[in-house]
């Protein structure tokens, strides 16, 4: 058979292992695993000269909020960050005006975010409980997933948190039942509104640093008492969750424990709580502020130790661009700024470095980017290399050492300025969309429009639903 394109001498990695493999591509699908040194005759030839070569990463956790905010971040600029970043499917989340919402704005969404697509991408939904009745039609219109916060919207946000946000935990009960009849993940934002109401009030009275008084309004205690929550009505619901961006190492032993007792529950967390601890919040203040707030040196040790124990599941970026003046309003009172880092570019990167330092292997990146998220959103075409999967590849350099500037494709890459001078080994050579190169030696080279919509396999979700 001729193939479209041949990739030679690459260092396949799964989640398994690595291994040196000729991959031909053809119609978009990785065609064919062949051992190295094979020949075969195909359109276009590639010799990777021994790079690595890691299935395209899928990332569970993006904030664009497009259409809704270009000025922050468009559909375009986000998705070419995440191809700069090697990451092939972005699974969005449902903040934007309107929030996803509905089934219909679900569609909507998806429709229109289409022709500036350079990359793949998957929708949430919001599940909360003034929506709860449109949480089978958002199933029905495709969504990847169910997204709740269990907090309130910060004041004057709250337009945008319609259908996303639900404090009441007799009200989530009922929502996560809603979410387990569909058979697919309940992703939520596990911090407890009343311990944030009572630590932020206290915290406004605080002296110090911005970001201390920022830690100290949004306690680890926050998110352990959400987490132990959550556990216990997927427990009595049989819905399937999925803690959020958890930076409490407390919180991974807790889900850990209720998994070993039967409950479906997967953890992610991202690349900042691993890498930054709270010296860079009291450094940077509103630059560096996220919810949860990043850490102590401790707590991101004892994390690292849960990542490496295989109890943390997927790492997404929670990439969450916002105008440097918006951020820059929270010098004085970090109240006034909004919580969000940017992380398409440079989450790879981080975690490449952290293989470099030891802390990681290969097959541990590509299991915790890629191939558990691909399991754990039904998305069988993504997340691996191997006949008949998608042909979603990075081809990275693990020995390229580089310092960081805060500057990229995202609109909010200079954001990054608590990365500025940070040293990374490792970074994304080649990017390739179902077998289209969509980013090439420091240069997007893909189209929009390219990206398609994906939705879970119909069939492997209905397997999944609860009848209750
Ligand atoms: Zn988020």
């Amino acid at each position: 058979m001729d193939y479209d394109l041949v990739l030679h001498d690459v260092q396949l990695v799964s989640a398994q292992g690595v291994r040196r493999a000729t991959v031909a591509v053809a119609d978009g699908k990785v065609a064919d695993v062949l051992d190295a040194g094979t020949r075969p005759s195909a359109a276009e030839h590639l010799d990777a000269g021994g790079l690595y070569l890691l299935p395209g990463l899928v990332d569970t956790h993006v904030h664009l909020r497009a259409p809704a905010r270009p000025d922050r971040e468009t559909f375009r600029s986000g998705t070419a960050a995440a191809a700069a970043g090697g990451v092939t499917t972005i699974c969005e989340m449902p903040t934007s005006e309107p929030p996803v919402k509905s089934g219909r704005t679900l569609a909507d969404r998806a429709v229109r975010l289409q022709p500036d697509a350079l990359v793949d991408y998957a929708l949430y939904g919001g599940a909360a409980w003034e929506n709860r009745h449109e949480i089978a039609a958002m199933a029905e219109a495709g969504a990847v997933a169910f997204k709740t916060w269990l907090h309130a919207p910060a004041l004057g946000r709250e337009a945008e948190f319609t259908g996303l946000s639900c404090p009441d935990t007799g009200r989530l009960h009922e929502v996560m039942r809603e979410v387990a009849r569909t058979g697919l993940v309940h992703a939520l934002h596990c911090e407890h509104e009343q311990i944030l109401a009572v630590a932020g009030e206290n915290a406004r009275h605080q002296h110090g640093v911005p970001g201390a008084v920022h830690a100290a309004a949004r306690p680890q205690v926050a998110e352990d008492a959400s987490v132990a929550t959550v556990l216990a009505l997927a427990a009595a619901t049989g819905a399937r969750v999925q803690p959020v961006h958890v930076s409490s190492a407390e919180s991974v032993v807790l889900a850990a424990e209720a998994r070993a007792r039967g409950v479906q529950v997967t953890v992610e967390t991202c690349p900042h709580y691993l890498q930054l601890d709270e010296k860079t919040l009291f450094e940077f203040g509103s630059w560096a502020k996220c919810n949860p707030p990043l850490r102590s040196a401790a707590t991101v040790e004892r994390l690292w130790a849960e990542v490496r124990a295989g109890r943390v599941d997927v790492i997404g970026t929670d990439h969450c661009p916002y105008r440097p003046e918006e951020i820059a309003a929270g010098e004085q009172d970090i109240f006034v700024s909004p919580p969000g880092l940017p992380g398409l570019e440079t989450m790879l990167p981080i975690l490449l470095t952290a293989v470099h330092d030891g802390r990681l292997t290969l097959p541990d990146v590509v299991r915790l980017t890629s191939a558990r998220a691909a399991e754990i959103f039904d998305l069988p075409a993504k997340g691996r290399i191997a006949p008949g999967a998608d042909a979603d590849l990075v081809l990275v350099d693990t020995g390229r050492q580089w310092t960081f500037r805060p500057e990229g494709f995202s609109k909010a890459a200079a954001n990054a300025t608590f990365l500025e001078g940070a040293r990374f080994t490792g970074g994304v050579v080649t990017t390739f969309s179902r077998g289209h190169r969509v980013f090439d030696g420091g240069h997007i080279v893909g189209e929009p429009g390219h990206g398609r919509f994906v939705r879970p396999d119909r069939a492997r979700v209905a397997g999944r639903r609860t009848t209750t």
